[in-house]
């Protein structure tokens, strides 16, 4: 469905459908399953929204990074249909599918390092997670799981025990998964010391810590995001992760890389953590993968993938002949457009747009990221770096859907305003986008 790619406010938002439809949802669906925004979308394509009302809203939340080619892509569409029509289910347990076997092909291409990979579907990206950790532990034998402050790898039992923050991913909802042990991210922007000693002095803390409490030969594998979603778009300081990298290699612990947010080009690059040098064990991917059809993939050294027994991995609709289908076209998108390019262009122009607005609004601490993959971090002050507060920060997310662009929070202090607009924007749009985003920030005081 072709929908013109232009913002169109029509009535206040939510608008009166949006509000009668918010009614029925809060007796029929629970509180705790959030809305960050109170509309109902009727349809959207490439990277427009339009709600229930007729608003046309500019998409720079792409469903939290699923839609790196955009809302309803018509050749997605299509080979979602035509799979739909063919076979929409068997079981891949039961007889196989060509999808399937294809997107393992693909992804065992596309992931870096030149040996022998495998792949396994699955249909979330917490699944994802589990999968790998699973791979990964009956692989060396070995119990612990090495995740990092920040971190969010989903919301199943060991993926939210791998997760960071307590509010509101696990609050209440212990116990949590035993033999996870939690390192500080060289987060360079909040660093004690200073950003140039930030790499160093987390490398240093994540070696002793894994020598003295964990010790290395228990450790099955290092789970990392290459650049943190959730947990702020934190890019970390450069030689982290090739340091935590040679550690795995070094002691024989598998290193996961979570490409879930920041992979599919996203930052730029099919999988974020190519920018570091760094050639993973075990990739996953899931979110922009499908293009909002759900699968997830967990991609691995064929030694690694192939140490599990038969019957050790799988699921009902893990690798779904339709989502598989789907995935394909997506990556096809993304090549035959050359999204990954495009994605490290556009993203220049974010950065110096977002750089503009540092120079203007104190409110901004710090701006970073990469690729398509950016964001700004919101303070009170740029000396002590104190964060904005929740509701500060939700003011400017208000205010930017009133005026018809969709953006989204994130962050361990609930401060960073992150942009995820689909790689195929219009560059226009973009600009339009991104100049109410600068007069929202710059209307508020914190
Ligand atoms: C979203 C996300 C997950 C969890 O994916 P779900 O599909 O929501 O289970 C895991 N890791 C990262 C980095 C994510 O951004």
């Amino acid at each position: 469905m072709d929908i013109p790619q232009e913002r169109k406010v029509l009535t206040e938002i939510p608008g009166p459908k949006s509000r009668e439809w918010f009614e029925r949802r809060k007796a029929a669906v629970p509180q705790a399953v959030f809305n960050v925004h109170p509309i109902v979308t009727a349809r959207a394509s490439g990277s427009i929204i339009e709600d229930v009302d007729g608003n046309r809203l500019i998409d720079f939340a792409t469903g939290i990074s699923v839609l790196n080619v955009g809302h309803t892509p018509p050749e997605v569409v299509a080979a979602a249909q035509k799979q739909l029509e063919l076979d929409t289910h068997t079981c891949f347990h039961v007889t196989a599918n060509e999808p399937y076997i294809e997107l393992a092909e693909r992804l065992n291409a596309l992931a870096p390092g030149e040996f022998d990979k495998r792949t396994m579907f699955a249909n979330s990206g917490a699944e994802a997670v589990e999968n790998a950790v699973k791979i990964a532990r009956k692989a060396t034998g070995r119990p612990a799981v090495v995740t990092f402050d920040h971190a969010f790898h989903g919301r199943t039992l060991l993926a939210m025990s791998l997760t960071a923050k307590v509010m509101p991913y696990k609050q209440g909802m212990g116990p949590f998964a035993p033999e996870i042990y939690r390192l500080p991210f060289a987060y360079a922007y909040r660093w004690p010391s200073g950003p140039e000693h930030c790499a160093e002095e987390a490398l240093a803390y994540a070696r002793d810590e894994m020598h003295k409490q964990i010790g290395e030969e228990n450790i099955a594998a290092v789970i990392v995001e290459p650049i943190q979603g959730e947990g702020g778009f934190i890019v970390p300081a450069p030689g982290f992760l090739t340091g935590l990298a040679d550690l795995c290699r070094e002691h024989g612990i598998v290193f996961i890389s979570d490409e879930i947010q920041s992979g599919m080009g996203r930052a730029g690059r099919w999988f974020a953590i190519e920018d570091e040098g760094i050639v993973p064990d075990i990739v996953i991917t899931a979110k922009s993968l499908g293009s909002g059809m759900p699968i997830s993939a967990v991609t691995g050294r064929a030694e690694l993938m192939e140490a599990v027994h038969v019957g050790g991995l799988g699921g009902t609709y893990g690798g779904n002949p339709v989502a598989a289908a789907a995935a394909l076209a997506v990556l096809e998108k993304i090549e035959r457009e050359e999204l990954l390019e495009r994605s490290r262009r556009l993203g220049e122009r974010i950065l110096a747009r977002l750089r503009d607005m540092q120079s203007r609004h104190p409110l901004i601490g710090d701006v970073r990221g990469r690729g398509m993959m950016t964001a700004v971090e919101l303070v009170t002050d740029r000396e002590t770096k104190e964060p904005i507060d929740g509701p500060t920060g939700t003011g400017i997310v208000q205010r930017c859907l009133s005026e018809g662009v969709v953006i989204l929070k994130a962050g361990t202090y609930d401060n960073v305003i992150r942009l995820l607009p689909p790689l195929t924007i219009d560059e226009g749009l973009l600009d339009e986008g991104l100049d109410v985003v600068d007069q929202a920030i710059g209307a508020t005081s914190s």
